[in-house]
C-alpha cells in the first residue's frame, strides 16, 4: 500500500483494467487436477495462477504437534521463484508464514477436525504466477481441494478482497491498485453460516468505507462460491461419466 500521485488508477469512472468498481477479475477453477494428491484444485484469477493440493487426513509428524482431540489443518503457502517479475527468493519468509497461518486457521473453521484426532491434513498452496490477492486465491483454491479430497466440511470458504483507490472503494484489487492504492481488506467467507473466517486490513478505511468494502466482498464471495461448487460438480460429473463408460465396455 502506498500512494503515488503519478499513477492514475481511475479514468472516466472505470479502473485502469477497464473494470467497474464492483467487478471481479475473471476466475476459473478446476478441481482434481493432480493424480497423486488426495484432492487438488487449479485456479486462475485475473493473472494469478495457483495450485492447491491436499494430503490426508494422515498421521501427524512430528508427534509432539499432534492434537489428541482433533486433526490439525496445516497449510503451507509458497510463491514460486518465477511467480513474480523479480525472482522471488525461494523458501519461507515472514509473509508466507503469515499467509500459511491464516489459511490454516480459516480452513479449520469449516473442516470437521474432531473426526480425526492426532491427524494432520496437509494443504499445499503453490503460487505459480502472482498478481495481487494471492492469499484469497490460495484460500479459495484450498477449500475446493479439501472438498475434492472428500474431507468432511460444514461448507466451502470463499475469499476475496476489497480496497480503496483514489478515495473510491473497489472490489478485488489488481497489481497496480494493490501497489498504489490506499487500503486492502481481504476476507474469508463461509456462505452457509454467513460467517467470516478471515479478516485483515492494510491501510485505512472510514467506517462507511469499511461497510461498503465488506458488502462488496461478501457479494463477490457468493459469486466465487458458485464457481467453486461448479468446479466440484464438473469434476464429479466427468468422473461418473467415465465410470459409466468403463462399465459399458466391460
Ligand atoms: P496478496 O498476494 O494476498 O495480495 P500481498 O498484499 O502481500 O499479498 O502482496 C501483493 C502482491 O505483491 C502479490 O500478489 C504479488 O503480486 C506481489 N508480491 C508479493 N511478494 C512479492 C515478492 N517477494 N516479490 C515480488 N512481488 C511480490
Amino acid at each position: 500500500m502506498g500512494s503515488n500521485k503519478d499513477i492514475e488508477l481511475i479514468k472516466d469512472g472505470k479502473r485502469i483494467d477497464g473494470r467497474d468498481f464492483d467487478e471481479l477479475r475473471e476466475i476459473k477453477i478446476k478441481a482434481g487436477v493432480l493424480k497423486r494428491a488426495d484432492g487438488s484444485a487449479y485456479l486462475e484469477w485475473g493473472k494469478n495462477k495457483v495450485m492447491a493440493a491436499v494430503y490426508g487426513p494422515r498421521e501427524m509428524h512430528p508427534r509432539h504437534a499432534q492434537e489428541t482431540t482433533k486433526a490439525v489443518v496445516r497449510a503451507r503457502y509458497n510463491m514460486a521463484a518465477f511467480s513474480v517479475p523479480d525472482r522471488k527468493r525461494p523458501g519461507p519468509d515472514r509473509r508466507s508464514i503469515e499467509i500459511s497461518k491464516l489459511i490454516s486457521e480459516a480452513l479449520e473453521k469449516v473442516v470437521f477436525t474432531e473426526k480425526y484426532p492426532r491427524s494432520v491434513i496437509d494443504v499445499f498452496v503453490e503460487v505459480l504466477q502472482a498478481s495481487a490477492g494471492t492469499r484469497c486465491c490460495g484460500l479459495t483454491a484450498a477449500s475446493v481441494a479439501l472438498a475434492d479430497a472428500g474431507i468432511p466440511m460444514s461448507d466451502l470458504v470463499a475469499s476475496c478482497a476489497s480496497g480503496k483507490i483514489e478515495g473510491q472503494v473497489v472490489l478485488d484489487l489488481g497489481k497496480n491498485e494493490d501497489n498504489y492504492g490506499q487500503a486492502d481488506l481481504p476476507i474469508g467467507y463461509i456462505p452457509r453460516s454467513d460467517e467470516l473466517c478471515l479478516l485483515q486490513m492494510d491501510g485505512n478505511l472510514s467506517e462507511d468505507e469499511y461497510e461498503e468494502a465488506m458488502d462488496m466482498s461478501i457479494e463477490a464471495c457468493k459469486e466465487i462460491y458458485e464457481i467453486q461448487k461448479e468446479a466440484l460438480r464438473e469434476k464429479y460429473s466427468t468422473e461418473l461419466q467415465a465410470e459409466k463408460l468403463n462399465e459399458e465396455e466391460m
